[in-house]
């Protein structure tokens, strides 16, 4: 009575699919054991709910074509998800650069002039364009080291 009866052995019960004889030790078990009697109620339940669909057909290489299926969305979904985040990302990403970028010209250079531009712009790929444009004025670690250690220092 210490040992549980195992998941296989309780579904193997459920299916009639035991001997006599391990068909009376697990019945002498559960009766004294409410949590194996639990998992026995609910797979004599699963089994009563699919009865009716007990005979329906599966169509030939049914489960080949349905991992085959499942393999394809799986990648499928992989990929969209990665453009749905660089999507989504971007203009953020975008934005944040032409600030930070802005906000360093503002220190060096005449700032109008690159605010205008920045504002005539009127989507993320053009102020992506402006940034690339004005690469040589700026360099990765400029815009690192500018957002990542004076964060607060824009006044
Ligand atoms: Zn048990």
């Amino acid at each position: 009575m210490n040992t549980h009866i195992s998941s296989e052995n309780l579904t193997a019960y459920a299916d009639s699919a035991v001997s006599a004889h391990e068909r009376l030790e697990i019945e002498r078990h559960i009766s004294a054991c409410s949590q194996c009697k639990i998992e026995v109620d609910q797979l004599l339940r699963v089994r009563e709910l699919l009865r009716p669909h007990k005979n329906y057909p599966v169509p030939p290489f049914f489960a080949s074509r349905l991992i085959a299926k499942l393999n394809a969305e799986n990648k499928r979904s992989t990929l969209s998800d990665f453009v749905w985040i660089a999507k989504r990302l971007m203009p953020g990403f975008a934005i944040f650069l032409a600030v930070v970028w802005l906000w360093a010209s503002s220190k060096t250079s005449d700032v109008s002039s690159v605010a205008e531009e920045y504002f005539a712009s009127s989507d993320s790929t053009s102020a992506m364009a402006l940034l690339a444009a004005n690469e040589r004025d700026l360099t990765t670690e400029d815009v690192l080291h500018l957002a990542v250690l004076e964060p607060s220092d824009s006044e």
